[in-house]
């Protein structure tokens, strides 16, 4: 090659180079190599077109071809017999026709081409990264000839350049998708869903926002896998993408999306669209050959309403959420003013017991659990109590909210069930015995699997025998999961010989066919139904004696709770319950006053009077 060639290509490599670098259009690339080159070249005509995944051509630069030429390409299917162009993008291969006028190639196309006087085209295809042809870059000659020497060289350079063009710009756009959507569900990824809310409150017209969170993506994560679990999302996305042109979903999170509802004035019309998304999302979906329920949850706010920024409305619909997955799994909440107090309450909650547990204020108080023929202490149930630095004691009751926190609840049994064991040793030592200490879990616990193996540890250290642990699980929490892994986790603990109580019987929907297939050791009847006995409530009555009688058909044991009068004390005996606990014997007390109480017990079992508050 000669020197002056060499510094033509070099300038119009460097030119298109330097316009690749500075960010600019890749059609205004495309132009700036043809003027280069058609400068240095003075006889061509170039041209280059984009090859689409679908095999159609797309004009991205020819700036001295007639435009009514250019215009009748765009969008042809490349083939065997589609011009220069056409032709070489099919076969992969350059095509040269030097004469349009006689190639078969062009029979279809000759007229315009002669028309607008192009005599002779010779296409390269240009390839990608991945071998696909992307492009083509032609010469148009206006009389029918082939390139020289230095055309050949001009082609070699150009469509180099072509390639590493169009590349970036693919790669720029690819980049630019993945800013802004989300590639597992195609849908709008967070950050576009905050440009959305941002636009749809300028616009200061009605709309809801929802949020939505896929249950059981954990369970189905854990027990099928990742794809499985992925499927779930895609198939989530894709039906959340059809439930109507007012309703528009972002993935903004693993499991979460959010959802804007235009044209939504009231909550009604919220709970309206909730439900159409909860019709639509729900279902079976297919993955490989199993298939898992889709399982959501949906919270929602109302602009105008419950928010007129993007914090505020996205945060209460956050509570809603929250609220929804604690009381309503599988349904919608909507936002109420309460919800955000019991927040607060709840984050107030799990400071406070985080901070108790770190400076050792966390507590076990003890209430006694007796025989109602004769008040003897046969039992006892740890309740957590904070000793506050100013001497005041509070209750689980007051921090209970911050027990839903998964970490809190796991912790705080850990510090519950070190000092039960160890007040247990004490009191065995003494020649002080009783059935069984009862130990508050809760669905925090069941959580990482390890309970049956944090209570061995424990009770070991301080060389305790296991049957003198009986755990409490209340019915929502034995229940209320989304899968049966805390029933399981039951059987296995029980498998174990350690005691399991089903804690505020009654109260949630445990029912007896659970009951049947899940079985426990004893029954802790809830407080709000000894509440109604003494009163002259029939339908109390009825409800406690059917329970009495279930657990004694199923062997279990029955404790009632919240013993607080002699009425309730005269008709549960009536009615053959045979153990209770309540204010009526004791309130929960101190271990030291518990260690009173049991050596009271001891000496004379059948003395209640002491026990009566
Ligand atoms: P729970 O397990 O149903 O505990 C019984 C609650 O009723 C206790 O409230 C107790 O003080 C109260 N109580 C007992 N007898 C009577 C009575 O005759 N009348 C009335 N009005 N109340 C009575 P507390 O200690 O405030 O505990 C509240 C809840 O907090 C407990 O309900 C339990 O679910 C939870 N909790 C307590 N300690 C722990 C713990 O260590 N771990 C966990 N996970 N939860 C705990
Ligand atoms: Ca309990
Ligand atoms: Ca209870």
């Amino acid at each position: 090659m000669l020197t002056g060639e060499m510094t033509l290509l070099h300038r119009v490599q460097t030119e298109v180079l330097e316009a690749v670098a500075r960010g600019m259009e890749l059609a205004e690339v495309g132009r700036i190599l043809c003027r280069e080159v058609e400068q240095s070249a003075p006889d061509v005509m170039c041209s280059i077109l984009l090859v689409d995944d679908t095999g159609h051509l797309h004009s991205l630069a020819a700036p001295t071809l007639p435009a009514e030429f250019s215009a009748a390409i765009e969008n042809l299917a490349i083939g065997p017999k589609v011009g220069s162009c056409g032709t070489a993008a099919w076969r992969r291969e350059p095509v040269l026709v030097t004469d349009i006028a006689t190639d078969p190639l062009w029979e279809d196309y000759r007229g315009l081409a002669l028309s607008l006087g192009l005599r002779a085209c010779w296409s390269t295809p240009i390839f990608g990264v991945d071998g696909s042809v992307i492009g083509t870059f032609a010469f148009y000659y206006d009389v029918s000839r082939g390139p020289t020497e230095l055309e050949r060289s001009f082609v070699d350079t150009s469509v180099h350049l072509c390639s590493l063009a169009i590349e970036h710009d693919r790669t720029l756009s690819h980049n630019r998708r993945l800013a802004f959507f989300d590639p597992l569900t195609d849908l709008p990824n967070r950050a576009s869903f905050q440009e959305f809310l941002r636009r749809a409150i300028k616009l200061k017209k009605p709309f809801g926002l929802i949020l939505l969170d896929i249950d059981n993506l954990k369970l189905v994560n854990d027990s099928i896998g990742h794809l499985a679990g992925d499927a779930l999302i895609r198939a989530v996305g894709h039906r959340l993408a059809e439930c109507g042109a007012d309703i528009s979903a972002s993935r903004v999170g693993g499991d979460e999306f959010a959802i804007l509802v235009d044209g939504c004035s009231d909550h009604d019309q919220l709970q309206g669209a909730a439900d159409t998304i909860l019709a639509h999302t729900m279902g079976m979906v297919a993955v490989d050959e199993q298939s898992v329920m889709a399982h959501v949850t949906l919270g929602g706010a109302l602009y105008g309403v419950d928010g007129t920024d993007e914090e505020t409305l996205a945060q209460n619909a956050d509570f809603a959420l929250y609220h929804a997955k604690q009381t309503h799994r599988g349904g919608y909440r909507g936002f109420r003013p309460d919800l955000r107090t019991a927040m607060v309450q709840r984050i107030e909650a799990v400071r406070q017991l985080d901070s108790a547990m770190a400076e050792g204020w966390v507590v076990p108080h003890y209430q006694p659990i007796v025989r109602l023929d004769n008040s003897a202490i046969v039992g006892l149930e740890a309740l957590a109590r904070i000793t506050m630095p100013d001497g005041r004691i509070a209750s689980a009751g007051e921090f209970h909210s911050g027990l839903s926190d998964p970490r809190i609840a796991y912790e705080l049994t850990g510090h519950m069930l070190d000092q039960v064991a160890r007040d247990i040793r004490v009191w065995l030592d003494a020649g002080l015995d009783f059935q069984h200490v009862g130990i508050n879990v809760t669905t925090g616990d069941f959580q990482r699997g390890d309970l049956a193996e944090r209570i061995g540890t424990i009770f070991a250290r301080h060389d305790v025998p296991l049957r003198y642990i009986a755990l409490e699980v209340n019915e929502s929490v034995f229940m209320g999961g989304s899968d049966l892994s805390v029933p399981l986790a039951v059987e296995a603990l029980r498998a174990q010989g350690i005691l399991v109580a089903l804690d505020d019987f009654g109260t949630g929907f445990a029912s007896l066919t659970h009951l049947m297939s899940f079985p426990v050791d004893v029954i802790k009847i809830d407080r709000s139904f000894t509440e109604r006995l003494g009163i002259d409530d029939k339908a109390g009555e009825v409800v406690v004696r059917a329970i009495l009688d279930i657990a004694r058909r199923l062997d279990m044991r029955v404790v009632a709770e919240g013993i607080e009068t002699d009425g309730q004390l005269e008709v549960l005996t009536r009615f053959g319950c045979p153990m209770g606990q309540g204010f009526r014997f004791s309130r929960p007390v101190s271990v030291d006053e518990t260690t009173k109480l049991l050596r009271q017990s001891a000496e004379d079992p059948s003395d209640s009077s002491r026990r009566s508050a």
